[in-house]
């Protein structure tokens, strides 16, 4: 643009290019809504008919998360389309004909009443995204029964510099936990008074009464120290299992026979303790030789970060899996082993999908013997867009919500 161009004449050029741009972004998004509704379609068919199951994927959205290439937020939307996609038949047409986004109708799907399709189908014409999210919360709920008694757990979540842990128990347990904190309150607290009167010189700095935070923590000290010391090789969790090289049966320790998938699924990473045995013998124990030292797990998740099964990309309590088996001579080293999670690790051994190697060049399949891959199905398209009027969305005129009347939920027909 040059410096001497009159402003208003350049306000207008700018004007007509956004015009344009505009008109083309309506076509666009006509377009997008009309195929989000196919692709809403085809999660609904793989849905109702169990197809997802046989690729190993852990549900639907995983699925569409994995063959579209979309994130696991918009293939949830897509996904919870899908599955009320028959109460909502008003709103899947909205799309299937450009007008309404998924989006728009994720929020419906998400959380609005029975019966409520013909309701939200009008109002998504002109709501927006956050004006629907607005209506759908006006609905009347039906009185919230009896609360449900709350669950004992443990749970943890965490901010940018603390873990935070919520520990829920039930009375007499959470009795037995004050009581436990307590002594050890007190125990701290009779060696800090100890400390401090021993030392006549008062220190410049001294350390700071024992709070319920260290009574917690040497708890669990204590009770680690005294787990380690009952199992003195540290493994907090062992499972013992008998193995019969010849017959290649598995047994746990003083317990019962193990299924073949079993004996493989255990053998493979669960910390366990493995001892050959033949004619009923001990010959020797395999852990030295079958368990993944700290070393190689490391150049392991150096390696593959996460599952291997395309598509999961878990990235927590995954196992090393001997890709040739331990019990068949498979080496427990780099190129023998794989990490998965353990969702796909059992689905491995219980035979619904197949892990081939070399690590380096690894083949999944599915339970039919197709090839799982890494990447999204995305690639050039073959036919025209849908041809769907533009869609310049939602008119967004402020909402009234005084004069806005929520869907009302029907009551149930009566039985008698
Ligand atoms: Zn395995
Ligand atoms: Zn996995």
């Amino acid at each position: 643009m040059s410096p001497d161009t009159p402003p208003a004449s350049a306000e207008a050029r700018c004007g007509t290019r956004l015009e344009v741009l505009f008109d083309e972004l309506a076509e666009l998004s006509g377009q997008r809504n009309a195929i989000d509704g196919r692709i809403v379609e085809i999660a609904a068919e793989i849905a109702r008919d169990e197809l997802w199951g046989a690729t190993g994927a852990r549900s639907v959205a995983a699925l569409v998360a994995w063959k579209t290439g979309t994130s696991p937020s918009n293939a949830h939307t897509i996904a919870t389309v899908a599955h009320r996609l028959e109460e909502f038949p008003r709103c899947a047409r909205g799309m299937r004909e450009g007008r309404l986004s998924l989006d728009q109708v994720g929020v419906i799907a998400e959380r609005a009443g029975a019966g409520s399709d013909e309701h939200y189908a009008q109002l998504a014409g002109v709501a927006t995204v956050g004006q629907l999210r607005t209506a759908v919360k006006m609905e009347p709920r039906p009185e919230p029964g009896p609360r449900p008694d709350p669950r004992p757990a443990i749970t943890r979540s965490s901010n940018a510099e603390l873990d935070v842990w919520r520990i829920a128990l039930p009375q007499t347990e959470s009795a037995m936990f004050d009581a436990a904190l307590q002594s050890h309150l007190d125990a701290l607290i009779a060696e800090w008074s100890h400390d401090r009167d021993s030392n006549s010189a008062t220190p410049d700095n001294p350390p700071p009464m024992p709070t319920q935070l260290d009574a917690f923590l040497s708890l669990v000290e204590a009770g680690w120290d005294s787990e380690a010391q009952r199992r003195p090789h540290g493994q907090r969790t062992t499972l013992v299992v008998h193995l019969d090289v010849e017959q290649q049966i598995g047994a746990l320790h003083l317990g019962p026979l193990l299924r073949e998938s079993e004996r493989q699924y255990l053998t493979c990473d669960a910390t366990c303790e493995v001892w050959f045995e033949r004619a009923g013998e001990v010959i020797g124990c395999g852990r030295s030789t079958r368990t993944i030292s700290r070393r190689l797990r490391r150049a392991l998740e150096h390696r593959d970060h996460c599952c291997v099964v395309p598509g999961c990309g878990a990235t927590r309590a995954l196992h090393a899996h001997h890709i040739r088996h331990w019990e068949d001579g498979g080496a427990t080293e780099l190129a023998n082993l794989a990490l998965l999670c353990p969702f796909h690790h059992r689905l491995h051994h219980r035979g619904i999908i197949t892990i081939t190697g070399p690590a380096g060049r690894l083949l999944v399949t599915d339970h039919e013997g197709r090839t799982l891959h890494t990447g999204s199905l995305a690639r050039p398209p073959r036919t025209s867009p849908p041809a769907v009027p533009p869609c310049p969305g939602p008119t967004g005129e402020r909402a009234d919500w005084w004069w806005y009347q929520p869907f009302q939920p029907q009551a149930p027909p009566s039985t008698n």
